[in-house]
């Protein structure tokens, strides 16, 4: 390649103030081991945070230097007597339990055969420097060759899924945020990766690639805040850079094809930057970046275990400036891209397949947005926001949405729809449905007839036969006016009971599959929702599955124009309660609406699945504590996240609701809506919150045990009371005892006895359950006519 194209090829980077990170990726590739940095070592040991290695015994080989240092290096303990080894000892409980459910011990402490260690920061260099001051190594010239060409392949394998990380950190500001990621194959356990990453909210990960189902997961085995962050002597990283105002103009074509343009303001944060990761589906291709209207280079890569290590479908991509951008300044942002995002279910019914990340994001954060669509004028196409513009251009109508207010995300949905609108005063609410039926829901042609078998005549009870009626096609409007006047019903409870929701409109679209989805001002719902009971296909014709489809998933969905679009998470440790929340004000709706008995069936519901037992006798529930959230389907309990997260989480909320007293539980959530508005919410956040409701008189060490045993750790109790009535009215002694079984020794909860009387409201007495029989004894007014474990506790029946 002459010397001018070169020139060309580096376009706008000619000048730059750093390599580029296409660059960058060359010499990541380039950087295979270097033979003359082969060493035989003994006793050598570091140690990253909680993470410690010891390499007992073996050869250490480096890669050759990448931008001025080492970055990477194989160990292997392929010597007489070869050994390596390495310590992690998860710092909580939880953690050591998750970490058992992998490894069968609660620490990691495991002897190693190869270490493959990527350092993108500084401290290989310092290991090298180490080896020769300390004299723990000696050179080995004659290995170096053959371990190069050995594990070199393995090292470039490795290091391609790692190459965006790699770029990014070589590109930030002092190699700030340097990571460390080792893969070693364990002696015990097989192949499995260890993980420092400080920018990471919880540094360091130990887990393992696997398949499950024909798909690659990720295996976490533990995760957790590393040392110095636990102790306070450094900060968690801080966001780098914001994203704010996303202005996107995107045109549909025949085929529903999307090119799109977007313009977002970003703003640097407290130190200077010129690589900005950002997040798109894989169905999108971003064309061209731009900082400020100069070129920016965009840097798209993806691997397999990155994808798996971030359980999503996005792919990450990195824009890089020429040059750092000064701290605490404002940019605008324009990307070209375009791809199919739309998929069609046939018959005129479509659905947007990346339903998030249809256009370029960053994590986190809320953003205002002006959205213009340009689109085949037959379809309809809803999204987030007030209508600014609507007109027709030819063949195409051009609809241009803004939000009033910065929202967390912008979904939108087309289709061929009817529409009805809501009536909630001071809201403006749009409920849409499709026209045609999607073709899974059609019914299907009939199979030819067969011929019963012939049997004896007396061995056939013979019904009188019946020509079966042509099965007629659901009408996929049928329950449009239901929908419409539940969401506005749920949409006035919630707004009466927690406060305002996100946006001031709310747009209602159908999507097909059994799920729903609530984006800020647009709510998905499954098309079965719209669909009369009697039509739904036979496998959810179960009164669960109908209570779902025509009551819960409605409530649900508009809830969490609060939950999740109001006060949102940040973290997957958290983000069980936007869940939890949900799912419980469906069943505060479903109370108000049918009665305090449809909504206990349901619990009922959830209390069975989260007690049913798979194959090898582990229930639902016993997959872990709901705060490992997407980590809980890595236990392979089947449907662990769903039931624990959803169910699990509205029983936790319901629980809390006894506990505080319906009034004091209702001003807890519209606290939380008004002091979290717009802000992300911990679990430790709701903890503080909810001893602020607690009943005078009550410790607040009922709410600590509460969250210990219910939020951070597993079980379900059995309850067993038994009790004893002493004295006369008015003053009668009641005193009992309360056993648990079914729970681990530390499992202690408070439980409400109900004590009942022939008249006048129950009265409830707290105990304190532990793994011995617990007494208590309360006096009356009235004899009781009994007293019983009370319903609002998530106990064994
Ligand atoms: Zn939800």
């Amino acid at each position: 390649m002459s010397r001018w194209l070169l020139a060309v090829l580096a376009g706008s980077y000619a000048f730059a103030a750093g390599p580029s990170a296409a660059e960058l990726a060359k010499q990541i590739r380039d950087a295979g081991l270097d033979p003359d940095e082969c060493y035989r070592v003994r006793d050598l040991s570091f140690q990253k945070e909680d993470i410690r290695i010891y390499l007992t015994e073996g050869y250490l080989i480096f890669s050759k230097p990448l931008a001025g240092s080492r970055r990477s290096a194989v160990f292997t303990a392929d010597v007489e007597g070869g050994d390596g080894e390495v310590l992690l000892l998860p710092p909580y409980r939880g953690e050591r339990q998750s970490l058992a459910l992998f490894t069968q011990s609660a620490n990691l402490d495991e002897h190693f055969q190869a270490a493959l260690m990527i350092f993108t920061d500084a401290s290989m260099q310092a290991l090298v420097d180490r080896i020769v001051k300390e004299g723990t190594g000696k050179k080995a010239p004659e290995m170096g060759p053959a371990l190069a060409e050995k594990w070199g392949p393995v090292l470039a394998n490795v290091q391609s899924g790692f190459q965006i990380r790699m770029i990014q950190d070589l590109l930030a500001p002092a190699q700030e945020g340097g990571m460390l990621f080792l893969a070693l194959n364990g002696r015990q356990v097989g192949s499995f990766d260890m993980i420092y990453d400080p920018r990471s909210r919880e540094q360091i990960v130990a887990g393992q690639m696997a398949e499950r189902n024909g798909r690659l997961t990720y295996n976490v085995w533990t995760s957790f805040a590393a040392r110095s962050v636990r102790t306070g002597k450094t900060n968690q990283a801080p966001s780098w850079f914001s994203l704010s105002k996303f202005r996107i103009d995107a045109a549909l074509d025949a085929d529903l094809r999307m090119k799109a343009t977007t313009r977002v303001t970003m703003r640097v944060g407290s130190r200077p930057l010129r690589v900005f990761p950002f997040d798109i589906s894989r169905s999108m291709k971003v064309t061209s970046v731009k900082i400020d209207g100069a070129p920016a280079e965009l840097f798209m890569q993806e691997s397999v275990r990155g994808r798996a290590l971030r359980g999503s479908d996005n792919d990450v991509f990195l824009v890089v400036n020429p040059e750092a951008l000064a701290p605490e300044t404002e940019h605008e942002v324009e990307f070209e891209h375009e791809g199919a995002v739309i998929a069609s279910a046939g018959n005129g019914v479509y659905f947007v397949g990346a339903r998030a990340t249809w256009y370029p994001r960053s994590s986190g954060g809320f953003a205002t947005y002006d959205l213009t669509f340009r689109y085949p004028k037959r379809l309809t196409l809803v999204s987030a926001g007030d209508i600014a513009e609507d007109r027709t251009d030819g063949d195409s109508r051009i609809t241009r949405w803004r939000t009033p207010v910065a929202i967390r995300m912008a979904g939108f949905n087309l289709g061929e729809y009817e529409k009805i609108s809501g009536v909630v005063p001071g809201y403006a609410i749009d409920v849409y449905g499709n026209r045609h039926l999607e073709t899974s829901l059609a019914p299907k042609p009939r199979p030819p007839a067969v011929e019963p078998p012939r049997l004896p005549r007396s061995r056939i009870d013979t019904a009188p036969s019946i020509a079966p009626a042509p099965a007629a096609p659901p009408d996929p409007l049928a329950r449009l006016r239901t929908v419409a006047a539940d969401v506005s019903s749920a949409l006035d409870f919630f707004t009466a009971s927690f406060g305002p929701p996100a946006l001031k409109t709310l747009t209602v679209a159908p999507i097909p599959g059994t799920f729903g989805q609530g984006f800020p001002g647009l709510v998905y719902l499954s098309t079965l929702t719209y669909l009369d009971p009697s039509q739904r296909p036979a496998l959810v014709r179960d009164p669960a599955h109908q209570v779902f489809f025509s009551e819960l998933i409605e409530a649900h969905e508009v809830a969490h124009q609060w939950w999740g679009n109001v006060v949102t998470t940040n973290a997957y440790q958290d983000e069980w309660m936007l869940e939890a929340l949900s799912s419980y004000s469906a069943l505060l709706w479903l109370e108000k609406k049918k009665g305090a008995k449809a909504a206990n069936a349901v619990l009922d519901d959830y209390r069975e699945h989260l007690l049913a037992k798979d194959e090898q006798g582990r229930t639902t529930e016993s997959a872990g504590p709901i705060i490992w959230g997407g980590r809980l389907d890595s236990s392979g309990v089947a449907d662990a996240w769903r039931s624990i997260t959803y169910e699990k989480g509205a029983w936790i909320f319901h629980m809390l609701r006894r506990r505080l007293g319906d009034e004091r539980f209702m001003k807890m959530l519209a606290e939380m809506r008004h002091r979290y508005e717009f802000k992300s919410i911990t679990t430790e956040d709701l903890r503080a919150l909810a001893k602020e409701f607690l009943p005078p008189h009550t410790p607040p060490a009922a709410i600590d045990t509460f969250f210990e045993n219910w939020v951070y750790a597993t079980g379900i109790p059995a309850l067993k009371i038994k009790y004893t009535v002493k004295g006369v009215a008015p003053a009668v002694k009641i005193s009992g005892t309360i056993t648990q079984t079914g729970v681990d020794d530390d499992f202690s909860i408070e439980a409400p006895v109900e004590v009942q009387f022939a008249k006048g409201a129950p009265q409830t007495v707290w105990v304190r359950t532990s793994n011995e029989a617990s007494t208590f004894s309360a006096t009356v007014k009235q004899i009781p006519l009994r007293a019983v474990v009370s319903d609002g506790v998530l106990a064994k029946k």
